[in-house]
Protein backbone atom coordinates (compact mmCIF):
# COMPACT_ATOMS: atom_id res chain seq x y z
CA UNK A 1 0.00 0.00 0.00
CA UNK A 2 1.30 3.65 -0.95
CA UNK A 3 1.05 6.93 0.51
CA UNK A 4 2.24 10.28 -0.73
CA UNK A 5 3.38 11.79 -3.66
CA UNK A 6 5.51 9.89 -6.61
CA UNK A 7 8.70 9.64 -4.51
CA UNK A 8 7.12 7.05 -2.45
CA UNK A 9 5.05 5.75 -5.69
CA UNK A 10 9.11 4.97 -7.46
CA UNK A 11 10.07 3.64 -3.80
CA UNK A 12 6.97 1.12 -3.86
CA UNK A 13 8.05 -0.02 -7.31
CA UNK A 14 11.72 -0.66 -5.50
CA UNK A 15 10.35 -2.35 -2.70
CA UNK A 16 8.02 -4.54 -4.91
CA UNK A 17 11.19 -5.45 -6.66
CA UNK A 18 12.54 -7.07 -3.67
CA UNK A 19 9.76 -8.62 -2.46
CA UNK A 20 9.32 -10.36 -5.67
CA UNK A 21 13.12 -11.53 -5.19
CA UNK A 22 12.00 -13.10 -1.74
CA UNK A 23 9.60 -15.25 -3.96
CA UNK A 24 6.60 -13.37 -2.77
CA UNK A 25 3.39 -12.57 -5.55
CA UNK A 26 1.17 -9.95 -5.70
CA UNK A 27 -2.91 -9.87 -4.26
CA UNK A 28 -5.06 -7.61 -4.49
CA UNK A 29 -7.11 -9.60 -1.28
CA UNK A 30 -5.63 -8.57 2.37
CA UNK A 31 -7.09 -11.92 3.48
CA UNK A 32 -4.56 -13.65 1.33
CA UNK A 33 -1.63 -11.67 1.88
CA UNK A 34 1.24 -13.20 3.82
CA UNK A 35 3.66 -9.77 3.77
CA UNK A 36 1.66 -6.38 3.80
CA UNK A 37 4.02 -3.23 3.71
CA UNK A 38 2.48 0.04 3.77
CA UNK A 39 4.61 3.21 2.32
CA UNK A 40 3.89 5.92 4.42
CA UNK A 41 3.81 9.83 3.98
CA UNK A 42 3.81 12.52 6.93
CA UNK A 43 3.26 15.41 4.72
CA UNK A 44 0.16 16.32 6.45
CA UNK A 45 -1.29 15.34 10.02
CA UNK A 46 -4.32 13.49 8.37
CA UNK A 47 -2.76 11.14 6.31
CA UNK A 48 -0.77 10.57 9.45
CA UNK A 49 -3.84 9.65 10.94
CA UNK A 50 -5.02 7.78 7.87
CA UNK A 51 -2.30 5.65 8.31
CA UNK A 52 -1.99 4.90 11.92
CA UNK A 53 -5.88 3.69 11.19
CA UNK A 54 -5.12 1.45 8.60
CA UNK A 55 -1.95 0.02 10.32
CA UNK A 56 -4.60 -0.72 13.04
CA UNK A 57 -7.08 -2.34 11.14
CA UNK A 58 -4.72 -4.60 9.68
CA UNK A 59 -4.10 -6.00 13.21
CA UNK A 60 -7.28 -8.26 12.91
CA UNK A 61 -5.70 -10.02 9.64
CA UNK A 62 -2.65 -10.69 12.48
CA UNK A 63 -5.15 -12.40 14.84
CA UNK A 64 -6.50 -14.45 11.89
CA UNK A 65 -3.08 -15.33 10.44
CA UNK A 66 -0.20 -15.42 12.73
CA UNK A 67 2.55 -15.78 10.19
CA UNK A 68 1.37 -13.06 8.33
CA UNK A 69 4.30 -9.98 8.22
CA UNK A 70 3.42 -6.49 8.64
CA UNK A 71 5.88 -3.98 7.66
CA UNK A 72 6.34 -0.11 7.55
CA UNK A 73 8.07 2.12 5.25
CA UNK A 74 9.01 5.97 4.50
CA UNK A 75 8.53 9.04 5.66
CA UNK A 76 6.25 8.96 8.90
CA UNK A 77 8.59 5.75 10.07
CA UNK A 78 11.25 8.08 9.95
CA UNK A 79 9.35 10.64 11.84
CA UNK A 80 8.04 8.53 14.61
CA UNK A 81 11.22 6.00 14.38
CA UNK A 82 10.93 3.37 18.31
CA UNK A 83 8.13 5.40 18.96
CA UNK A 84 6.03 3.76 16.20
CA UNK A 85 6.10 0.09 17.93
CA UNK A 86 4.12 1.63 20.69
CA UNK A 87 0.94 3.05 18.78
CA UNK A 88 1.06 -0.06 16.24
CA UNK A 89 2.75 -3.15 18.42
CA UNK A 90 1.69 -5.52 15.76
CA UNK A 91 4.05 -4.20 13.13
CA UNK A 92 7.30 -6.53 12.60
CA UNK A 93 9.59 -4.08 10.72
CA UNK A 94 9.58 -0.11 10.33
CA UNK A 95 12.60 1.59 8.10
CA UNK A 96 12.99 5.09 6.70
CA UNK A 97 12.91 5.80 2.99
CA UNK A 98 16.80 5.37 2.77
CA UNK A 99 16.95 1.31 3.78
CA UNK A 100 15.08 0.26 1.24
CA UNK A 101 18.17 -1.78 -0.22
CA UNK A 102 17.55 -3.82 3.62
CA UNK A 103 14.35 -5.47 2.52
CA UNK A 104 14.89 -8.98 1.76
CA UNK A 105 17.51 -9.18 4.92
CA UNK A 106 14.73 -7.80 7.31
CA UNK A 107 12.04 -10.28 5.25
CA UNK A 108 14.29 -13.09 6.18
CA UNK A 109 14.84 -12.31 9.78
CA UNK A 110 10.80 -11.12 10.22
CA UNK A 111 10.43 -14.79 8.86
CA UNK A 112 12.16 -16.30 12.08
CA UNK A 113 9.61 -13.78 14.29
CA UNK A 114 12.70 -11.11 14.70
CA UNK A 115 11.48 -7.31 14.77
CA UNK A 116 13.27 -4.60 12.65
CA UNK A 117 13.57 -0.73 12.87
CA UNK A 118 15.60 1.23 11.18
CA UNK A 119 18.74 3.08 11.69
CA UNK A 120 17.36 5.98 10.19
CA UNK A 121 21.11 6.78 8.71
CA UNK A 122 21.51 8.95 5.48
CA UNK A 123 22.56 7.00 2.77
CA UNK A 124 24.49 7.69 -1.19
CA UNK A 125 22.68 6.20 -3.87
CA UNK A 126 23.76 2.69 -4.57
CA UNK A 127 23.32 1.90 -8.66
CA UNK A 128 21.68 -1.34 -9.40
CA UNK A 129 19.16 -1.34 -6.63
CA UNK A 130 17.55 1.74 -7.28
CA UNK A 131 16.04 -0.54 -10.49
CA UNK A 132 12.47 -1.05 -9.60
CA UNK A 133 9.55 -3.62 -10.88
CA UNK A 134 8.06 -1.30 -13.54
CA UNK A 135 4.31 -1.82 -13.41
CA UNK A 136 3.11 -0.45 -16.21
CA UNK A 137 5.84 -1.11 -19.26
CA UNK A 138 5.45 2.11 -20.94
CA UNK A 139 5.85 4.60 -18.14
CA UNK A 140 8.14 4.95 -14.94
CA UNK A 141 9.67 7.14 -12.95
CA UNK A 142 13.48 7.67 -12.38
CA UNK A 143 14.73 9.27 -8.95
CA UNK A 144 17.56 11.56 -9.77
CA UNK A 145 18.70 12.70 -6.38
CA UNK A 146 16.83 12.05 -2.58
CA UNK A 147 16.32 14.70 0.06
CA UNK A 148 15.92 18.46 0.20
CA UNK A 149 18.15 21.29 1.95
CA UNK A 150 15.29 24.55 1.53
CA UNK A 151 13.69 24.28 4.42
CA UNK A 152 10.75 26.08 3.32
CA UNK A 153 8.93 26.79 6.73
CA UNK A 154 5.80 25.17 5.94
CA UNK A 155 7.28 21.23 5.18
CA UNK A 156 8.41 18.37 6.83
CA UNK A 157 10.15 16.58 3.89
CA UNK A 158 13.72 17.89 4.90
CA UNK A 159 13.63 16.29 8.36
CA UNK A 160 12.27 13.18 7.23
CA UNK A 161 13.82 12.58 3.52
CA UNK A 162 17.06 14.03 4.60
CA UNK A 163 20.02 16.63 2.77
CA UNK A 164 19.94 16.51 -0.99
CA UNK A 165 21.73 14.12 -2.63
CA UNK A 166 22.19 13.57 -6.45
CA UNK A 167 22.77 10.32 -7.91
CA UNK A 168 25.88 10.11 -9.86
CA UNK A 169 25.15 10.70 -13.69
CA UNK A 170 26.84 7.69 -14.97
CA UNK A 171 23.85 5.56 -11.95
CA UNK A 172 21.64 7.90 -13.89
CA UNK A 173 22.19 6.82 -17.29
CA UNK A 174 22.24 3.17 -16.60
CA UNK A 175 18.87 3.37 -15.40
CA UNK A 176 17.68 5.24 -18.18
CA UNK A 177 19.03 2.61 -20.40
CA UNK A 178 17.47 -0.10 -18.42
CA UNK A 179 13.80 1.69 -18.42
CA UNK A 180 14.31 1.87 -21.77
CA UNK A 181 14.98 -1.96 -22.79
CA UNK A 182 11.94 -2.44 -19.95
CA UNK A 183 9.81 -0.72 -23.11
CA UNK A 184 8.99 2.93 -20.53
CA UNK A 185 7.73 5.16 -23.24
CA UNK A 186 7.46 8.01 -21.02
CA UNK A 187 9.76 8.44 -17.75
CA UNK A 188 9.63 11.22 -14.94
CA UNK A 189 13.21 12.50 -13.24
CA UNK A 190 12.34 12.87 -9.65
CA UNK A 191 13.52 14.78 -6.92
CA UNK A 192 12.19 17.14 -4.39
CA UNK A 193 13.87 20.25 -6.23
CA UNK A 194 15.20 18.58 -9.55
CA UNK A 195 16.33 21.82 -10.36
CA UNK A 196 19.28 21.88 -8.22
CA UNK A 197 20.61 18.49 -9.48
CA UNK A 198 24.53 18.22 -9.78
CA UNK A 199 24.93 20.30 -6.23
CA UNK A 200 27.69 18.19 -4.25
CA UNK A 201 28.60 15.65 -6.98
CA UNK A 202 32.32 15.29 -8.26
CA UNK A 203 31.15 16.12 -11.93
CA UNK A 204 30.40 19.57 -12.74
CA UNK A 205 26.89 19.00 -13.97
CA UNK A 206 23.70 20.78 -13.73
CA UNK A 207 19.88 19.84 -14.51
CA UNK A 208 20.24 21.48 -17.65
CA UNK A 209 22.68 19.61 -18.65
CA UNK A 210 21.71 15.69 -17.10
CA UNK A 211 18.78 16.59 -19.65
CA UNK A 212 20.23 17.59 -22.59
CA UNK A 213 22.29 13.99 -22.38
CA UNK A 214 19.55 11.88 -21.76
CA UNK A 215 17.69 13.53 -24.36
CA UNK A 216 20.76 12.78 -26.79
CA UNK A 217 20.53 9.21 -26.00
CA UNK A 218 17.17 9.38 -27.76
CA UNK A 219 15.99 6.20 -26.08
CA UNK A 220 12.86 7.25 -24.33
CA UNK A 221 10.78 9.31 -26.26
CA UNK A 222 9.11 11.19 -23.38
CA UNK A 223 11.12 12.45 -20.90
CA UNK A 224 9.18 14.20 -17.78
CA UNK A 225 10.24 15.77 -14.48
CA UNK A 226 8.97 17.15 -10.54
CA UNK A 227 9.79 19.06 -8.73
CA UNK A 228 10.89 22.44 -9.57
CA UNK A 229 11.74 25.00 -7.52
CA UNK A 230 11.04 28.95 -8.75
CA UNK A 231 14.46 29.62 -7.20
CA UNK A 232 16.91 27.45 -9.01
CA UNK A 233 14.30 27.08 -12.24
CA UNK A 234 16.30 28.79 -15.29
CA UNK A 235 16.59 29.85 -18.56
CA UNK A 236 18.94 26.93 -19.38
CA UNK A 237 16.26 23.95 -18.36
CA UNK A 238 13.81 26.23 -21.03
CA UNK A 239 16.64 26.04 -23.71
CA UNK A 240 17.13 22.51 -23.12
CA UNK A 241 13.35 21.80 -23.92
CA UNK A 242 13.13 23.97 -26.60
CA UNK A 243 15.99 22.53 -28.10
CA UNK A 244 15.54 19.03 -27.19
CA UNK A 245 13.89 16.26 -28.98
CA UNK A 246 12.12 14.32 -26.27
CA UNK A 247 12.11 16.88 -23.44
CA UNK A 248 8.39 17.55 -22.37
CA UNK A 249 6.85 21.13 -23.11
CA UNK A 250 5.03 20.99 -19.31
CA UNK A 251 6.29 22.91 -16.35
CA UNK A 252 4.97 22.34 -13.13
CA UNK A 253 6.39 25.55 -11.29
CA UNK A 254 4.58 25.98 -7.68
CA UNK A 255 4.56 29.36 -6.86
CA UNK A 256 2.75 28.94 -3.04
CA UNK A 257 1.68 32.43 -2.39
CA UNK A 258 1.51 35.43 -4.90
CA UNK A 259 2.77 38.16 -1.73
CA UNK A 260 6.57 38.67 -0.72
CA UNK A 261 5.52 39.02 2.34
CA UNK A 262 4.12 35.14 2.60
CA UNK A 263 6.78 33.98 0.17
CA UNK A 264 9.42 35.31 2.97
CA UNK A 265 7.15 33.66 5.47
CA UNK A 266 7.59 30.12 3.74
CA UNK A 267 11.42 31.08 3.31
CA UNK A 268 10.82 30.13 -0.42
CA UNK A 269 13.83 32.26 -1.54
CA UNK A 270 12.30 34.01 -4.22
CA UNK A 271 10.01 37.02 -4.54
CA UNK A 272 6.88 37.32 -7.13
CA UNK A 273 8.79 39.39 -9.33
CA UNK A 274 11.51 37.20 -10.10
CA UNK A 275 8.68 34.41 -10.24
CA UNK A 276 7.01 36.39 -13.28
CA UNK A 277 10.39 36.61 -15.17
CA UNK A 278 11.08 32.82 -15.23
CA UNK A 279 7.09 32.48 -16.45
CA UNK A 280 7.71 35.28 -18.95
CA UNK A 281 10.84 33.31 -20.63
CA UNK A 282 8.78 30.06 -20.49
CA UNK A 283 5.76 31.79 -22.50
CA UNK A 284 8.37 33.25 -24.46
CA UNK A 285 10.56 30.81 -25.72
CA UNK A 286 8.08 27.70 -25.72
CA UNK A 287 4.32 29.26 -26.15
CA UNK A 288 3.04 26.33 -26.69
CA UNK A 289 4.14 24.67 -23.04
CA UNK A 290 1.35 24.08 -20.47
CA UNK A 291 2.04 25.46 -16.96
CA UNK A 292 0.61 24.26 -13.88
CA UNK A 293 1.73 25.55 -10.06
CA UNK A 294 0.54 24.91 -6.74
CA UNK A 295 -0.65 26.95 -4.48
CA UNK A 296 -0.91 27.42 -0.63
CA UNK A 297 -4.29 29.04 0.84
CA UNK A 298 -4.72 30.27 4.40
CA UNK A 299 -0.83 29.99 5.70
CA UNK A 300 -0.17 31.84 8.79
CA UNK A 301 -0.50 35.85 8.93
CA UNK A 302 -2.05 35.83 5.20
CA UNK A 303 -4.08 39.02 5.01
CA UNK A 304 -6.97 39.69 2.33
CA UNK A 305 -4.54 42.16 0.86
CA UNK A 306 -2.13 39.12 0.31
CA UNK A 307 -4.42 36.77 -0.86
CA UNK A 308 -5.62 39.26 -3.78
CA UNK A 309 -2.34 39.49 -4.80
CA UNK A 310 -2.15 35.62 -4.98
CA UNK A 311 -5.83 36.05 -7.01
CA UNK A 312 -3.97 38.55 -9.43
CA UNK A 313 -0.78 36.17 -9.86
CA UNK A 314 -3.24 33.71 -10.91
CA UNK A 315 -5.16 36.14 -13.20
CA UNK A 316 -2.15 37.61 -14.89
CA UNK A 317 -0.23 34.13 -15.44
CA UNK A 318 -3.40 31.95 -15.93
CA UNK A 319 -2.00 28.70 -15.84
CA UNK A 320 -3.19 25.49 -17.42
CA UNK A 321 -4.05 23.94 -13.56
CA UNK A 322 -2.95 24.59 -10.66
CA UNK A 323 -3.39 22.17 -7.28
CA UNK A 324 -4.35 24.08 -4.86
CA UNK A 325 -3.95 23.44 -0.64
CA UNK A 326 -5.08 24.47 2.31
CA UNK A 327 -2.28 25.36 4.27
CA UNK A 328 -2.77 23.06 7.34
CA UNK A 329 -0.19 22.70 10.77
CA UNK A 330 2.27 20.40 9.95
CA UNK A 331 3.68 19.88 13.84
CA UNK A 332 7.50 19.85 13.82
CA UNK A 333 7.86 22.35 11.11
CA UNK A 334 8.74 26.43 11.54
CA UNK A 335 5.37 27.44 10.79
CA UNK A 336 3.67 25.72 13.16
CA UNK A 337 5.03 27.49 15.72
CA UNK A 338 3.64 30.75 14.01
CA UNK A 339 0.54 32.00 16.40
CA UNK A 340 -1.28 34.04 13.36
CA UNK A 341 -2.91 31.28 12.21
CA UNK A 342 -5.63 31.93 9.63
CA UNK A 343 -9.08 30.72 11.28
CA UNK A 344 -10.58 27.21 8.84
CA UNK A 345 -13.42 29.26 7.26
CA UNK A 346 -11.88 32.18 6.46
CA UNK A 347 -9.17 29.24 4.45
CA UNK A 348 -12.32 27.97 3.50
CA UNK A 349 -13.72 30.50 1.80
CA UNK A 350 -10.65 32.16 -0.07
CA UNK A 351 -9.36 28.71 -1.41
CA UNK A 352 -13.49 28.58 -2.54
CA UNK A 353 -12.95 32.28 -4.52
CA UNK A 354 -9.23 30.78 -6.11
CA UNK A 355 -10.50 27.47 -7.32
CA UNK A 356 -13.66 29.08 -9.35
CA UNK A 357 -11.34 31.47 -10.71
CA UNK A 358 -8.52 28.65 -11.79
CA UNK A 359 -11.25 26.42 -13.29
CA UNK A 360 -12.66 29.28 -15.25
CA UNK A 361 -8.89 29.84 -16.60
CA UNK A 362 -8.39 26.14 -16.96
CA UNK A 363 -11.88 25.86 -18.77
CA UNK A 364 -11.10 28.62 -20.93
CA UNK A 365 -7.45 27.51 -21.95
CA UNK A 366 -8.35 24.26 -22.87
CA UNK A 367 -11.49 24.93 -25.01
CA UNK A 368 -9.10 27.11 -27.14
CA UNK A 369 -7.65 23.56 -27.87
CA UNK A 370 -10.71 21.95 -29.58
CA UNK A 371 -10.41 20.99 -33.28
CA UNK A 372 -6.25 20.44 -32.48
CA UNK A 373 -4.23 17.08 -33.30
CA UNK A 374 -2.16 15.95 -30.21
CA UNK A 375 0.32 12.87 -30.58
CA UNK A 376 -0.70 10.93 -27.26
CA UNK A 377 0.74 7.67 -25.12
CA UNK A 378 -2.26 5.53 -24.26
CA UNK A 379 -1.84 4.83 -20.80
CA UNK A 380 -4.92 2.55 -20.22
CA UNK A 381 -8.84 3.05 -19.54
CA UNK A 382 -10.26 6.14 -17.73
CA UNK A 383 -12.00 5.95 -14.54
CA UNK A 384 -14.80 4.89 -15.72
CA UNK A 385 -13.03 2.37 -17.91
CA UNK A 386 -15.29 3.27 -20.82
CA UNK A 387 -12.83 5.07 -22.68
CA UNK A 388 -9.04 5.66 -22.87
CA UNK A 389 -6.82 7.72 -21.66
CA UNK A 390 -3.53 9.13 -22.32
CA UNK A 391 -1.43 12.34 -22.03
CA UNK A 392 -0.08 15.11 -24.62
CA UNK A 393 3.50 15.94 -24.07
CA UNK A 394 2.55 18.92 -22.20
CA UNK A 395 0.37 16.40 -19.81
CA UNK A 396 -2.94 17.31 -20.48
CA UNK A 397 -5.61 14.12 -19.83
CA UNK A 398 -7.10 13.07 -23.18
CA UNK A 399 -10.07 10.65 -23.01
CA UNK A 400 -11.28 8.61 -26.35
CA UNK A 401 -13.25 5.84 -27.56
CA UNK A 402 -10.99 2.92 -28.54
CA UNK A 403 -9.90 -0.45 -28.13
CA UNK A 404 -7.60 -1.84 -25.47
CA UNK A 405 -5.18 -2.90 -27.90
CA UNK A 406 -3.91 0.81 -28.37
CA UNK A 407 -2.74 1.20 -25.08
CA UNK A 408 1.14 1.30 -24.43
CA UNK A 409 1.18 2.68 -28.17
CA UNK A 410 1.29 6.17 -29.95
CA UNK A 411 -1.97 7.76 -30.89
CA UNK A 412 -2.77 11.05 -32.69
CA UNK A 413 -6.18 12.63 -31.39
CA UNK A 414 -8.25 15.59 -32.26
CA UNK A 415 -9.76 17.70 -29.88
CA UNK A 416 -13.52 17.98 -29.99
CA UNK A 417 -14.21 18.92 -26.35
CA UNK A 418 -12.12 21.07 -23.67
CA UNK A 419 -13.20 20.39 -19.99
CA UNK A 420 -11.35 21.70 -17.41
CA UNK A 421 -9.18 18.69 -16.17
CA UNK A 422 -9.68 16.32 -19.34
CA UNK A 423 -9.70 16.79 -22.88
CA UNK A 424 -12.02 14.70 -25.11
CA UNK A 425 -11.08 13.71 -28.32
CA UNK A 426 -11.42 11.18 -31.12
CA UNK A 427 -8.72 8.90 -32.72
CA UNK A 428 -7.51 9.87 -36.68
CA UNK A 429 -7.07 6.95 -38.48
CA UNK A 430 -4.39 7.31 -40.87
S1 LIG B 1 11.48 22.51 -1.70
FE1 LIG B 1 10.31 23.16 0.11
S2 LIG B 1 8.27 22.26 -0.23
FE2 LIG B 1 9.69 21.16 -1.58
S3 LIG B 1 10.36 19.39 -0.41
FE3 LIG B 1 11.88 20.99 -0.05
S4 LIG B 1 11.20 22.01 1.81
FE4 LIG B 1 9.45 20.81 1.05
Amino acid sequence: MTYGCQMNVHDSEIIKKYVKECGYDFTEKIENASLIIINTCCVRESAEKRIYGRVNFLKKFKYLNPYLIIGMAGCLVQKDKKALFKKVPHVDFAIGPQEISKIPEIIKEARKGIKYIGDFKEREFIGESEKGLIEHPYQSWLSIMKGCDNYCSYCIVPYVRGHEISKDYNIIEDEFKYLAQCGVKDVTLLGQNVNSYGKGLEENINFAELMIRLDKQDLIPRIRFMTSHPKDFNEAIVNAIKNGKNLCDHIHLPFQAGSDNILKKMNRKYTVNEYIKKIEFVRQELPDAALTTDIIVGFPGETEEDFNQTIKLVQDLRFDSAHTFIYSIRTGTKAAEFEDQIPEEVKKERIKRLIDIQNDISIEINKKLEGKIYNILVEGRDKNKTRLQGRTTSNKIVVFKGDDSLIGKFVDVKIIEGLHWTLIGEKINV
